[in-house]
């Protein structure tokens, strides 16, 4: 069987004697030794001022609307996992949706402006599969009209753009490390802010509100990453270069092998150092995407109709139709895509593709 991922787990010994650290100590959570160092090693590698290690990829959405004060409506891609929106209705705000670029995938910058009305506070956007929006145009647009903007980054680990880590742009990123994202604790996830005020108004959130141990600076919820998370965090990061080389090298054996034929890929902002998180292909309609769909299930092959349906289509929003994102959501599948998944099973893949074409 394949499925459409694989979380890469890494020599069981390694992490054994990462957590023999906490065992030695005692201690296993509130922020202890391991997610202390797994922040250190984080913020070195993606070159990051800050970032706070949480325990999903989703608190931090929450969090992030919490702690930037935002209210009323917020501006957003239907393009993009549930977490994205159920976070915006869940903290009380009314997502707006904005539709999404038909070959980039991410929410159209040049659809925003008519979007934004006295009630809105943020735009509140999804680097979909690891491919960023346009920052630039976004950052222009939100301190024209006095926004905020948040990114969910869930699919971004390592990627940069421009010469540096995505994470950086917007007021706050957020990531998901998720066992079926590319970098992983199990559960987990972070939060990165250039501001070290924003920074703070994260922490003693995600922190039921603590400044010390006996006192409490404001509202708050638990977000916090375990030792034992971190633990999986520090076995699985010293590979992880290895490991998207290996996603690398598949990626572009599915683009060579789809680019002579209708089938569109992603195509990727320029200037970006893409992480090769996902393989999404576009079909010419429905009906092809589900032929493929079932092939590939005689075969024991799974895809996954990421991301199907589109948001806007969800029972607790105002359903606004966006043609784009209905139309490529309704046609999008993700194609299995893992570091050791042989090439003899792409090639396989591949063939049981076009054969439906
Ligand atoms: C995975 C994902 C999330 C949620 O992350 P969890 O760690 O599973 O809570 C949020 N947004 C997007 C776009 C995702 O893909």
């Amino acid at each position: 069987m394949i499925n459409v991922t694989k979380t890469f787990l890494p020599p069981q010994e390694e992490y054994q004697a990462i957590l023999k650290q906490a065992w030695d100590i005692g201690w296993i959570t509130n922020r202890g030794v391991l997610v202390k160092e797994l922040e250190e090693r984080l913020k070195k590698k993606l070159q990051v001022p800050n970032i706070i290690a949480t325990t999903n990829g989703t608190l931090p959405l929450q969090i992030a609307i919490k702690a930037l004060g935002l209210t009323g409506e917020i501006i957003t891609t239907p393009f993009s996992y549930v977490a994205t929106t159920s976070s915006i209705v869940w903290e009380g705000c009314t997502p707006i949706f904005v539709d999404i670029h038909p070959e980039y995938l991410t929410i159209d910058e040049t659809k925003i402006e008519a979007a934004i009305t006295t009630k809105t506070t943020a735009i509140f956007a999804t680097h979909v599969f690891g491919n960023p929006c346009d920052v630039k145009a976004i950052e222009v647009i939100a301190k024209k009209h006095n926004l905020k903007v948040v990114y969910d980054a869930a699919h971004c680990f390592g990627v940069t753009y421009k010469g540096q880590s995505i994470f950086n742009y917007g007021d706050i990123s957020t990531c998901s490390f998720h066992a079926t994202k590319l970098f992983h604790t199990g559960e987990g996830g972070a939060m990165f802010t250039n501001s070290k005020a924003i920074h703070d108004t994260l922490f003693y959130h995600h922190n039921f509100g603590h400044q010390g141990p006996e006192s409490i600076q404001g509202i708050g919820v638990n977000a916090k990453m375990s030792e034992l998370q971190a633990a999986m965090g520090l076995a699985v990061l010293p590979y992880i270069e290895d490991v998207i080389d290996k996603r690398k090298a598949i990626c572009e054996a599915y683009s060579s092998a789809f680019s002579k034929t209708e089938l569109q890929s992603l195509k990727i902002r320029k200037n970006t150092n893409w992480n090769y998180s996902y393989f999404p292909v576009i079909f010419k309609n429905e009906t092809q995407l589900l032929n493929v769909k079932a092939a590939l299930e005689k075969e024991q092959i799974f895809t996954r109709r990421y991301f199907y349906p589109s948001l806007n289509n969800l029972d607790y929003v105002n359903k606004v139709s966006q043609p784009i994102s209905d139309t490529i959501s309704k046609r999008v599948l993700c194609l299995p895509l893992f570091y050791d998944l042989p090439i003899i099973d792409v090639n396989k893949i591949i063939a049981l593709v076009l054969k439906q074409l």
